[in-house]
Order: structure tokens, then sequence, then C-alpha cells
């Protein structure tokens, strides 16, 4: 598995203009910038990056140890920085990448933001609720469903995760 330098991961954060033009990949390219350095930080290692008309607007890893907050997932972190960076609670135009298939607190979080696109990597048969578990999007009470697309860069995701929970043992 390849490891983000400390290098790389600096040039990116100095060069978001460049986001405007970045494909889909790249998003989660940095997704996974974030999930490697919450894996570095003892946190689950679980990444999300918010893109609001192509720029790049909200980072975020896993933060519950670093909060001391139950809540403080990837996704719930991220969009309360793009809320904060937008000065505003619906992210509207927003597309919201994570590495790892939402759960049931987030995809809620995801609705109640407006993201309008959702990019997730491994699905997560035990705690997520898009294609798994509840699929919260499906029910009738969620007003809000954003569109969603899965598997980028799933097989990074997913061992970057296998491997944290294996040395941890
Ligand atoms: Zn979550």
């Amino acid at each position: 598995m390849r490891v983000p330098n400390a290098a790389v991961r600096r040039a990116r954060a100095a060069a978001p203009d460049l986001t405007e033009t970045m494909p889909t990949h790249t998003f989660m390219e940095l997704a996974l910038d974030e999930a490697y350095a919450a894996a570095d930080a003892g946190e689950v290692p679980i990444g999300c990056v918010i893109v609001c008309d192509g720029d790049l607007i909200a980072q975020a890893g896993n933060r519950t140890l670093a909060e001391r907050d139950p809540t403080a997932h990837a996704e719930m972190v991220a969009i309360r920085r793009a809320a904060e960076a937008l000065g505003s609670e619906r992210l509207v135009d927003c597309d919201l990448y994570v590495t790892l298939e939402p759960c049931t607190m987030c995809a809620a979080a995801i609705s109640f933001a407006r993201i309008r696109r959702l990019y997730f990597g491994a699905t997560d048969e035990k705690g997520g609720a898009i294609v798994s578990g509840v699929r919260f999007f499906a029910a009738p009470t969620c007003h809000h469903v954003p569109e969603v697309y899965s598997g980028l860069a799933e097989t990074r995701s997913t061992e970057l995760l296998r491997s944290f929970f294996r040395e941890r043992r």
C-alpha cells in the first residue's frame, strides 16, 4: 500500500486553486489523504472532502478520539466546516467524497445539508446506511436524496481500514 508522504500532502494543501479542474477521482485521493492522516493520529481511518462548484471547501478525517465526540465522524466534521466556510446550513451545489459508506447518522446529516452528490469508496456491510443496513435515502422520511456514486478507490479504502484494525488486534 502506498501512503502519500507529508510533502505530497503539503503540496496539495498549498494548491487548492487547482481543484477546479480536478476530476472526481482526485477528490477521492484527497479524502484518502485525510484517512491516512486520521490513521496517523490513531483515529479510525476514514476521510472526507466537500467540493462546492468544483472548489474544495472542507476536508476532514475522523476525530472521535481527538474531540472525545462520538459524532465527530469525518463526514460530520467536514459538513460543519463546509457550512462554516459557506456561511450557510444548506450545502447547495456541494458534493461530498468519503472513503467509506456513511453510517445512519452521517447519511441523515448529508440529507439535512442538501448535499448534491455523494461519492463513497468501500461499502460497509456492518455500519453503512446507504446501500447497506437501513438504506436511509430510500426511507419515506428522508426528504432530500443526493445522487450516489460508489466504488471510487474502494480497494485502498478497504485495505486501509483492514490494516488499521489488524494492527490494533
Ligand atoms: Zn458516520
